[in-house]
């Protein structure tokens, strides 16, 4: 902790501070009390983020941010939409929470919707991603469970099948299905019964497939993994065996769900559909609100007792959520998503033929990876720097996941900038260059630009 608070002194733009004396820069109070209060799980630049609206985030000093990280995607609205603050204002007067022993009013009205737009049946509402899978998790232990053993702890289908360069969360259950060993080794031991496959290897997903599987868990798009789309020949075989060995597919569209893709679910350009849903950071447009989505099959295995939360879908996060989906539908938010994920697209591979660093562009909608053959971290700095958030997953890839709401001027904007970063971040990148089987070699890239 000492060596944390003592870094950020050093580390503090005197910019940020005007100087009143001559003497060292004045640490700001909030940036100091984070240091030596925190945990140190994050690494944050010296500055406060107070305020945005839209597209946009501004710090304590005043200098704007375009927001092409969109908190990572959970801010599918942007910033201060008035349909939200209205919506909360009103419902924060009336009722943030009563308790799951009663119903609220917006609880069954927004799992409705739900069902609407995923083809499910029914729905638990979480307080996270993590949660929401953790009880994904659970559904496919029952569902495995012979209801005459119940509630012996033998259980003939057990297995849950995970990919390579997943990521699904932080508790142990998450942890357990995610693959990347920096996030998984220092928790060990880790849930028993989980085996990785290779991300969309046909064979590798058939050899390890009986009949002691109870769900395989697949996301549509690995976001953290950096913007890799699941092919439809995996997707499909991965369906017809869950249903052949009974067992069930769970789709992770807690990133790529809920209109990202430019369709309400990333799973819904293939003809065949998964037995859960797990979705999150932006169903209540930035409160904190998970959510499992299951078929009825799924379904009849639980009963009152077995699973359950005390914050989740309460009226509050609930009416909000309602609202976020209303917004999406009214404004013809998806058309936005897939024109202005087009248009993306398109600026990026332009600028790909200018810098021979980008590897590859990947994604669709308004979920975008730019793959470097160089480390990304130095631009995201620099990107920051020039007024821009953007994220860097996997070392390598550039992520982009803007508001819904961004106009085609925001774009444009942000094309212009992102070129100015790579430009001048380039030099000293590409003399750190890696060899392009230094990283990600376990999946098969499509053409490059
Ligand atoms: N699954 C996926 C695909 C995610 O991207 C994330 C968060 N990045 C999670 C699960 C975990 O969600 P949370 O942080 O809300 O627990």
């Amino acid at each position: 902790m000492m060596r944390s608070a003592s870094k950020a002194k050093t580390t503090l733009r005197a910019a940020r501070t005007p100087a009143t004396h001559a003497r060292a820069p004045k640490l700001d109070p909030r940036i100091s009390a984070a240091e030596k209060f925190l945990l140190p799980t994050y690494k944050r630049g010296p500055f406060v983020l107070t305020h945005g609206r839209g597209c946009y985030v501004y710090d304590s000093t005043g200098k704007k941010y375009l927001d092409f990280l969109g908190g990572i995607a959970v801010n599918a609205l942007g910033h201060a939409h008035p349909r939200i603050v209205k919506v909360i204002r009103r419902e924060a007067a009336r009722a943030i929470h009563f308790s799951n022993l009663y119903h609220n009013a917006f609880q069954g009205p927004l799992a409705q919707k739900l069902s609407q737009w995923s083809g499910m049946d029914r729905v638990f509402f979480s307080n996270s991603g993590s949660e929401a899978i953790e009880g994904a998790l659970k559904l496919a232990r029952l569902y495995g469970r012979n209801p005459a053993d119940f509630p012996s702890s033998a259980a003939l289908k057990h297995r849950i099948l995970a990919m390579d360069n997943s990521f699904h969360g932080r508790t142990f259950g998450a942890v357990s299905v995610t693959s990347t060993e920096k996030y998984r080794l220092p928790f060990a031991p880790l849930l028993p019964g989980i085996e990785f496959v290779r991300f969309n290897d046909v064979d590798d997903l058939e050899s390890k497939f009986d009949n002691s599987v109870c769900a395989v868990l697949i996301e549509p798009i690995q976001g953290e993994g950096g913007i890799h789309p699941v092919t439809e020949e995996f997707w499909n075989r991965a369906r017809d065996l869950a249903t052949q060995h009974d067992s069930l597919l769970i789709a992770d569209e807690i990133q790529c769900g809920l209109g990202r893709t430019g369709r309400n679910f990333g799973y819904q350009k293939f003809r065949s559909k998964p037995d859960i849903v797990v979705i999150a950071k932006p169903l209540a447009a930035g409160l904190p609100l998970g959510a499992i989505l299951a078929s009825n099959a799924v379904a009849e295995h639980i009963s009152p007792g077995l699973h359950g939360s005390t914050f989740g879908g309460g009226p509050l996060v609930c009416a909000t959520a309602l609202e976020f989906l209303n917004i999406v539908e009214n404004s013809k938010l998806l058309e936005n998503v897939r024109a202005r994920g087009a248009e993306l697209r398109e600026g990026l591979s332009a600028l790909a033929d200018k810098f021979d660093f980008i590897r590859e562009i990947r994604g669709e909608g308004l979920i975008i990876g730019v793959e470097l053959s160089v480390e990304g971290a130095p631009f995201v700095a620099e990107a920051l720097n020039q007024g821009l958030l953007i994220n860097c997953t996997h070392d390598f890839t550039l992520r982009l996941l803007p508001p819904f709401i961004v106009t085609r001027a925001q774009v444009r904007e942000f094309l212009k900038t992102f070129e100015l970063v790579l430009a001048s971040t380039s030099k000293a990148a590409s003399s750190s260059a890696p060899k392009k089987s230094e990283h990600s070699p376990h999946l098969a890239r499509s053409a490059a630009k």
